[in-house]
């Protein structure tokens, strides 16, 4: 089923799931369920979600980086899109997790996800959340500074249980994306100076738990150029070379983190999964020979539930100032979409329910939050809009449930996973009780 599907992605507008289509009737369709008729049943806003973009994903990602070096382990950074059924999918499909925080460990742990594959991240993980991942015996604690080595040596002794480690290195590698999600140039506050790396396995062999087994970096988010990425194999193998040499500790993981960026205006120039596995595998291959082959992770978030996931909003009203703007405002806004406000970030939309219409006019859909700045999108062009159309926001997977708010005591949306015509509820609307649960009535 899925090879056919892959050749489709191809030939797809790349921002949208690859199942969507125009119905009969001019509605768009995803998985087989036509858009208006899920904002009628759960309400909006609402987010869906495709399954078959996200499996075939995740095999184009294990198909394209396995075929070229069997030992790679693909990693889903959980913080992109964090629900149990979503976590449940993506370990059915042999998909390892990145966790940065106690709480997408408990879910993954709710998801039966494999404990081996989880790598525990963060720049300042707790004590508690450092006695849990020892304690539940994670995979890898990737350690981002000594302050935390040091922690994590006491608290393994504590427990007499191990901890296999990789070091966060931050490579001083700067790759071409929003300031906000670049992670990897020198002024960052995250991981060990590559410098300081020596140091750090030196100082870790000396502990009797925690053991050292590699090396991990992350770049940043939403990155389209290939070559910070050849630069930081490069980098993390002459870096895991030097240990060998002056330890004689074999690196057993190379992670080079995620980042992969994804079309989300229909218009920005994407890299092939197939080309950025060819390029990278081939300088890996190359560089991490003298290594005893080492395994390769990536930890790709965006790029395996970004494009899989729309939003739907109702149309509520329309607000035409002369000369200046027509806004449509929806029933949404930063509270379940955070990025436009956080980072100026651009979305693609149409109208579900008039798929097919002329586009006629110029307008800004407008959030339903008390803030000047709660614009969806500026500027977009659409057919012409009316009160209780849909509007359908494409790659709304990754980076909005996750980073959902309740602001101004809107209850975050629904989610629906869709596939072959059925819609299953993978997240219930919040409703009013739902936002006292944890007040304290004095
Ligand atoms: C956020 C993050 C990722 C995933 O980034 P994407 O841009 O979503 O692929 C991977 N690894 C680490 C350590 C991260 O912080």
């Amino acid at each position: 089923m899925l090879s056919d599907i892959q050749i489709f992605w191809y030939n797809h507008n790349m921002n949208q799931p690859i199942t969507s289509k125009v119905n009969e009737k001019g509605h768009l369709e995803i998985g087989g369920c036509d858009l208006a008729d899920l904002a009628a049943e759960f309400g909006t806003p609402l987010y869906v979600l495709d399954e078959v973009t996200i499996r075939s994903r995740c095999r184009e990602y294990k198909t394209a980086f396995k075929g070229r070096y069997d030992n790679t382990l693909i990693i889903y950074a959980c913080k992109a899109l964090c629900n149990t059924a979503v976590l449940k999918l993506l370990s059915d499909e042999g998909i390892g997790f990145d966790v940065s925080s106690g709480g997408e460990l408990y879910i993954a742990r709710k998801a039966n996800c494999d404990l081996k594959n989880i790598y525990f991240h963060g720049n300042n993980k707790s004590k508690k959340e450092l006695e849990e991942a020892v304690d539940l015996g994670v995979g890898r604690v990737v350690v981002d500074n000594f302050d935390e080595l040091k922690a994590l040596d006491a608290i393994t002794q504590k427990a007499k249980k191990k901890a296999d480690i990789l070091f966060r290195i931050n490579p001083g590698i700067e790759a071409h994306t929003h300031e906000f999600i670049q992670t990897g140039q020198i002024d960052s506050k995250f991981g060990i100076a590559k410098e300081k790396a020596i140091d750090a396995v030196k100082l870790a062999a000396k502990m009797k738990y925690v053991k050292f087994v590699g090396l991990h970096s992350h770049i940043g988010s939403q990155i389209f150029d290939i070559k910070p990425y050849i630069a930081l194999v490069e980098l993390l193998c002459d870096l895991a070379g030097s240990v060998l040499a002056e330890t004689g500790i074999k690196c057993e993981d190379i992670n080079i983190g995620g980042g992969i960026g994804i079309d989300y205006t229909g218009q920005d120039n994407v890299i092939s999964l197939d080309a950025v596995a060819s390029e990278i595998v081939e300088v890996f291959k190359n560089k991490s020979q003298k290594l005893g082959a080492p395994k390769l992770i990536l930890e790709p978030g965006r790029s395996i539930i970004g494009t899989a996931g729309v939003t739907l909003y109702s149309i509520g009203s329309i607000k035409d100032i002369p000369e200046i703007r027509k806004y449509i405002a929806v029933d949404g806004g930063m509270s379940d979409n955070p990025r436009p406000i956080l980072y100026g970030a651009v979305y693609d939309a149409l109208l579900a329910n008039k798929a097919n219409a002329p586009k006629t006019e110029k307008v800004t859909v407008a959030g339903r939050f008390c803030e000047s700045g709660d614009r969806l999108i500026k500027d977009i062009e659409l057919p012409k809009a009316e009160i209780g159309d849909i509007l359908c926001v494409f790659c709304t997977g990754a980076y909005n449930y996750s980073m959902a708010s309740n602001y101004n005591r809107v209850g975050r949306p629904a989610m629906v996973l869709v596939n072959n015509g059925i819609s299953s509820l993978i997240l219930k609307r919040e409703a009013y009780e739902d936002l006292i649960a944890n007040d304290v009535v004095l």
